[in-house]
């Protein structure tokens, strides 16, 4: 797997003309000259080699040369949804479940979450899982969703559904074709009645053990005890 780089838009065998942050990427950072090889994706699950033709300050066209579909993801849904931890914590946290391989992210707005889930902010999230998916090699994106609000959430979520609770129980970590889907909390925590709430619609309490962690700690755990702590 050579280089990786980012395309927003359909790939196949031709030429292509690399822009914006991806160009500036290939031209100033990593310094491509013609005939370099690279790997660009753009998201369809498949990954295209191919070499560079010419390198402008703001443009690097490139000859796409083949497709090839290897296979990275974990191999069902796992959605995981947090309150957005504080400044580069959230950007932390993506890029760690990015690695992991979650399918689908979901910021939560409950009583005591402290950062706003605007629609700005979820656009830098998904430059984030597009930076982290050039470097571990998915060819698919962690799908980022809009901020969601706890109460109306927890309703129309399917599938298995957990919550992280220090002091629930251990957890059934076997996997659930069907897909997965884990809740972490504020740092404040949710509140006591958050927790009745999704209780009441079927959600299962779960323990990550008797300390308490931080938003990405949990969020992290979570993903390698029920996603990728299966691959190994
Ligand atoms: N002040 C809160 C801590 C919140 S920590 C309290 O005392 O409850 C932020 C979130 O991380 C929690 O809402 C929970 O979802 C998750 N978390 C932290 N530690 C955990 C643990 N040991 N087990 C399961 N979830 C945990």
């Amino acid at each position: 797997m050579s280089d990786r780089f980012y395309f927003d838009g359909p790939l196949g065998p031709g030429e292509v003309t690399l822009t914006g942050p991806e160009a500036h990427h290939a031209s100033a950072v990593r310094r491509f000259e013609p005939g370099d090889p690279m790997t660009l994706f753009n998201g369809d699950g498949r990954e295209y080699p191919a070499r560079i033709l010419e390198v402008a300050k703001r443009r690097v066209t490139v000859h796409v040369t083949g497709v090839e579909s290897p296979d990275r993801e974990i191999g069902f849904p796992l959605h995981i949804a947090s309150a957005l931890p504080k400044g580069d914590r959230g950007d932390f946290l993506i890029e760690k479940l990015t690695e992991l391989g979650v399918t689908e992210f979901t910021p939560l707005v409950t009583e005591r979450t402290v950062v706003k889930g605007t629609e700005s902010k979820a656009d830098k999230l998904r430059r984030a899982v597009i930076e982290a998916s050039k470097q571990c090699g998915r060819n698919l994106l962690m799908q980022v969703h809009s901020a969601a609000t706890w109460g109306d959430w927890i309703r129309r979520q399917s599938g298995r559904r957990l919550i992280a609770h220090r002091g629930g129980g251990r957890g059934d970590t076997t996997r659930s074709p069907g897909g997965i889907t884990i809740a972490v909390g504020p740092e404040g925590g949710f509140t006591q009645q958050e927790v009745g709430k999704a209780v009441e619609a079927g959600w299962e309490l779960f323990s990550l053990g008797p300390r308490t962690m931080r938003v990405e700690t949990a969020a992290v755990a979570a993903a390698v005890l029920f996603g990728s702590a299966r691959e190994f």
